[in-house]
């Protein structure tokens, strides 16, 4: 992204109040959302103010007082919880992290990245993402006898809404598009494209949006299949989830991806059980942190939510302390050692049990909890660590992805 294209234009303005690294992380990455006119908004090293990158064409008026009202509601996060750590592996491999992760992949032809948040892998980088979903759902099914399910990609609106996730990442959503049941309108796409050296899209009122989503949360699609149950005994169910979020300009690599792959963990019951799985999830993540031989933390974490409800809702859960993070270290662009998100684990309380009207022991709502491990973060985080020289890698790995 050439941000020193000479048709941007830049302003500063300073922040309402000094913000921390935390803070100034999540401004930068929301703000691709505040207006089709920012580029970016950087923040200072010293957290006072940011620098806002602005496309050719803009009502800088308009873009002043938008990012404004962006910054208003950000710098309004409280930070500075104490961030918990309940698990935390170290590798045995002691060669260094290696950066260029996703360049040397494309390089190699192990995988083949769209531009768009999608990528496409084979050879050594598809038997990890298999291994890695393969090996996570036997832990799975021996540690909890999770039973084995499958999911839609698709989503209906009704269903997202009553997820609450229209209120929390409305940002993120993506709605499928038909061409209207009109035989003219049809007609005309159909000649547009057939002589045209790219796709033309229909005419905006000729595309009609019926409330069909792609799915950008892997557990949603289980709660419905639950409506009407009763779980006097908790149960678990696992799968391999598509997974779709509309990132914008923050896709990058397999680390920020449009499309992914998410092997997902749902646990339904009382609270002891829901809260017991959530206890037995942390030896487990350490079983295949040792398994792939990586440095691993898991620690209490909050979601990034969209900016209008950011602060409130991120608070509520770091008190809560319903959100934990498996954070795996890696470089970022700049060489320092970061830590990614490489999986959740969530304690819903009895959100989804309300809402989609399924119980436990006394007809009280059930409770849920879930764990999500990211497939294609997993890939890039074991890659950063293990780099391309195979004898680095654990044996058992190496033995089934250079083969
Ligand atoms: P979440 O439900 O937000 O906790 O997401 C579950 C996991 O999915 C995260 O911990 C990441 O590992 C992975 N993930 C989330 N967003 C992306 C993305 N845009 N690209 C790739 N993986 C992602
Ligand atoms: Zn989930």
């Amino acid at each position: 992204m050439n941000t020193h294209n000479h048709n941007f234009s830049e302003f500063v303005v300073d922040l309402p109040r000094e913000v921390d690294r935390e803070v100034a992380g999540d401004i930068e990455k929301e703000s691709v959302f505040v207006s089709p006119f920012i580029e970016r908004i950087h923040v200072s090293q010293d957290g006072r103010s940011a620098r806002v990158v602005v496309r050719p064409g803009a009502d800088l008026e308009e873009t002043r007082e938008k990012t404004n009202r962006f910054l208003g509601v950000m710098v309004r996060q409280i930070t500075g919880f104490e961030i918990k750590v309940f698990v935390d592996t170290k590798r045995k491999d002691t060669g260094p992290y290696y950066a260029g992760v996703n360049d040397e992949l494309v390089k190699r032809g192990w995988m083949h990245d769209y531009g768009k948040g999608q990528v496409a892998y084979s050879g050594p980088v598809l038997k990890l993402a298999k291994l890695i979903n393969d090996k996570s759902g036997e832990l799975y099914s021996s540690a909890f006898a999770a039973k084995e399910a499958h999911f839609p990609a698709m989503i209906d609106a009704d269903t997202l809404h009553k997820c609450g996730y229209f209120d929390s990442h409305p940002n993120a959503v993506t709605f499928v598009g038909n061409v209207i049941e009109d035989f003219d309108a049809i007609e005309e796409f159909r000649r547009a494209n057939s002589c045209s050296e790219g796709a033309l899209m229909p005419q905006q009122d000729h595309i009609h949006i019926d409330g069909m989503c792609l799915n950008p949360a892997a557990c949603f699609p289980c709660y419905p299949t639950l409506a009407g149950q009763s779980f006097d005994e908790g149960q678990c169910y696992t799968w391999l989830g598509r997974v779709f979020r509309y990132e914008s300009r923050n896709i990058n690599g397999l680390d920020r991806l449009y499309e992914f792959n998410v092997r997902e963990l749902v646990f339904v019951g009382d609270e002891d059980f829901v809260r017991s799985v959530r206890a037995k999830a942390l030896p487990v993540v350490e079983q295949l942190a040792s398994f792939f031989d990586i440095d691993c933390q898991v620690q209490t974490a909050t979601d990034p939510f969209f900016a209008t409800v950011s602060a409130a809702k991120k608070f509520w859960q770091a008190s809560q302390e319903v959100k934990n993070e498996i954070k795996i270290p890696a470089l970022g662009n700049d060489g320092s050692v970061k830590q990614r998100a490489c999986g959740s684990i969530n304690l819903h309380g009895n959100f989804f049990g309300k809402r989609f009207g399924f119980t436990c022991k006394n007809g009280e709502p059930a409770q849920t909890g879930c764990v999500g491990l990211g497939i294609e973060r997993w890939v890039l985080a074991a890659f950063t660590q293990h780099g391309f020289d195979e004898m680095r890698w654990p044996e058992a790995v190496r033995n089934v992805i250079f083969t």
